[in-house]
């Protein structure tokens, strides 16, 4: 094993990862950013991005490929598709052990994992990933205009979601499991007094169906146990989100959904361990928010690294 000590070192290279990446860079400070799936997170997956100021539309691929440029370009190195094995975040020197077998030390971490949309967990949600099935409304709805869609969820997201979709879609059915919502009121209240929003309470469903894209689901009545088809041309699912903070459990302080809890400078309860993007504990998440926190993080850390090397730290 060999160990070597940069500066900073960055877990996640989405939006929120390189752009710290780009700011830590400029900065001069020595930079690692390890990530453990292909760099640019979430906005991979995102075929066009319409809302990220200064560019009109580009795709969420090409935005990821700029950054990753910028920050390699201000001198950061990249370590992709990597395993995090090991983590020690809470000694002064921060240790990260990748693949079991090399070992990076640091002054500070920037913690910028992200997170994934809960699934159903359906063999034909798999299949169907992009060609009907989505998890962002923000992201994906005007690709339905006009079209009869369906929300699966009673919570909050699924309720305002649903709402925000009457936008550009013809219809929307929500399928909930449960006879009730989890959600506020006035969430409620807005979705079931819309005339294009109707509802199939308590019922799943149990496969996506189509050739090339969704064009129906299955889906069964929990009580009755009653089964039918419901056509549709997409789908969006708001079960809930999954921050990747697995590896952080019991170092790091994490609310009760595993979200990183940062103040506004983005610092953890750890001296020395900064949290930006979607993993951390916040209500909007967005490529522009990831932005921001991960610019956030980068200045934070700059000063904690000024202060280390001044000893006032
Ligand atoms: C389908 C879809 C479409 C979207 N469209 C838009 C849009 O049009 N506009 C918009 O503003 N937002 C959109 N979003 C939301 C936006 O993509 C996210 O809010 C944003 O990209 C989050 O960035 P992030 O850097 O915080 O996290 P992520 O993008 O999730 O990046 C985190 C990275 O960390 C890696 N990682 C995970 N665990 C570890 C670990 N232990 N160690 C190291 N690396 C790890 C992951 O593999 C990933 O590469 C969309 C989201 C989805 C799912």
């Amino acid at each position: 094993m060999s160990a070597r000590h940069y500066d900073v070192i960055v877990l996640g290279a989405g939006s929120a990862g390189l752009t710290a990446g780009i700011y830590l860079g400029r900065a001069k400070l020595k930079t690692l950013i390890i990530n453990e799936g292909t760099v640019g997170g979430q906005m991979v997956l995102t075929h066009a991005v319409a809302n990220y100021p200064g560019v009109l539309e580009t795709g969420g691929f090409q935005l990821s490929q700029i950054m990753k440029q910028q920050a390699r370009q201000f001198g950061c190195k990249i370590e992709s598709n990597v395993e995090v094995t090991q983590l020690d975040l809470i000694s002064k020197v921060k240790q990260v052990e990748i693949d079991h077998d090399e070992v990076y030390t640091a002054d500070a971490v920037i913690i910028a994992t992200g997170g994934k949309p809960r699934k159903l967990g359906l063999l034909s949600e798999d299949q169907f990933k992009g060609l009907g099935i989505s998890y962002c409304a923000t992201c994906d709805g005007d690709f339905y205009a006009g079209k009869d869609i369906i929300v699966v969820g009673g919570g909050n997201s699924a309720l305002e979601e649903a709402v925000s979709l009457t936008k550009w879609v013809n219809s929307v059915t929500i399928i909930h499991q449960f006879d009730h919502f989890q959600a506020h009121q006035h969430a409620i209240d807005e979705a079931t007094n819309h005339p294009k929003i109707s509802f199939i309470m308590e019922s799943e469903i149990t496969k996506f169906l189509g050739n090339d894209t969704v064009e129906g689901v299955s889906i069964i009545n929990k009580r009755t146990g009653e089964t039918s088809v419901v056509p549709t041309n997409g789908v969006f699912i708001y079960i809930g989100y999954l921050p990747n903070s697995e590896k952080f459990k019991g170092i790091v302080d994490l609310s009760e959904y595993g979200e990183v809890i940062v103040d506004e400078n983005m610092k953890s309860n750890l001296p020395g361990v900064f949290a930006a993007g979607d993993i951390r504990k916040k209500k909007y998440r967005q490529i522009t928010t990831a932005v921001s926190d991960g610019t956030i993080a980068a200045l934070s850390t700059i000063d904690y690294i000024q202060n280390l090397k001044n000893n006032f730290v």
